[in-house]
């Protein structure tokens, strides 16, 4: 077992009607005997994860920018998706790692679960010699196929002109530390799979599953989505690696489990 220290980063919390992310009937979706509830507005926090790793200093994922307002304007997702943060205070990617006394410029390798624009956004920063930027080579090929300022919830200005460097299915990337492919959210959602010696395995699904409502069992779908039913077998890809390493699984959006996580600065895994 490899000796590495796990840190989940606060990146920004935003809030957004449930739809976007659980389909489920008369909770979400109103069936004829929910049609005159409100709709339910919930926190959709976003987190990273730095990796202290023998090999090197990790960091999955970027969070939301702080120019989300002007940056997600032209896609109409500042309304839907607010951040609550305010933009000058604490909360977003650069003072998590500062908590750590840490800088882009301490990354060695950036992991992409993928470019979505609560995701992605922050990847600029990592423009160092240093830094290795990788996503599944799927998604950079969707991605860069893209015209215009956005598609769905990828932003190009996030992402174009970067080094990136593509990964090809379910890849070891340094010992213990091991990055799915499931995709189905978008063309090359992945996973983050770390086995830890003092803690077990932990899988951080990012959005191939948003919520604890959305693992189940059964899955249940979501309004944003690629291909359902690539989302639904990557969800039971997780499940059945889940089952076979006894891994807690991590969601991508969950703010009830967020309460249950040891959270940077204090909290680590090991
Ligand atoms: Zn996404």
């Amino acid at each position: 077992m490899v000796d590495m220290k796990v840190h989940v980063l606060s990146t920004g919390v935003m809030e957004t009607d449930l739809t976007w992310l659980l389909l489920q009937g008369g909770h979400t979706i109103r069936d004829r005997h929910h049609k005159n509830e409100p709709v339910v507005w919930r926190d959709c926090p976003t987190h990273a994860v730095l990796i202290e790793h023998p090999d090197g200093n990790i960091l999955w994922d970027t969070g939301v920018p702080r120019d989300w307002e002007e940056r997600w304007a032209p896609t109409g997702f500042h309304d839907f998706f607010p951040v609550r943060e305010p933009v000058d205070g604490p909360g977003y990617l650069d003072t998590s790692l500062a908590q750590l006394e840490m800088t882009s410029d301490d990354v060695d390798i950036l992991l992409l679960s993928h470019l979505h624009f609560d995701h992605a956004a922050n990847a600029k920063m990592f423009t160092n010699p240093k830094t290795r930027i990788l996503a599944q080579a799927d998604e950079i090929e969707g991605a860069n196929a893209i015209t215009g300022y956005s598609s769905g919830a990828h932003i190009v200005s996030d992402y174009d002109g970067l080094d990136l460097e593509a990964v090809h299915g379910d890849s070891e990337i340094v010992p213990g530390v091991s990055v799915i492919h499931t995709p189905g959210h978008t063309w090359g959602t992945m996973s983050l799979q770390l086995d830890l010696e003092n803690d077990g395995t932990k899988i951080f699904t990012s959005d191939a599953v948003y919520l604890q409502e959305s693992w189940g069992p059964p899955a249940v779908g979501a309004a944003i989505v690629w291909d359902n039913v690539r989302w639904l077998e990557s969800v039971e890809k997780l499940r059945g690696i889940a089952d076979r390493t006894g891994a807690e699984v991590i969601f991508g959006h969950d703010a009830e489990q967020r309460k249950s996580l040891r959270l940077a600065p204090d909290g680590y895994y090991s």
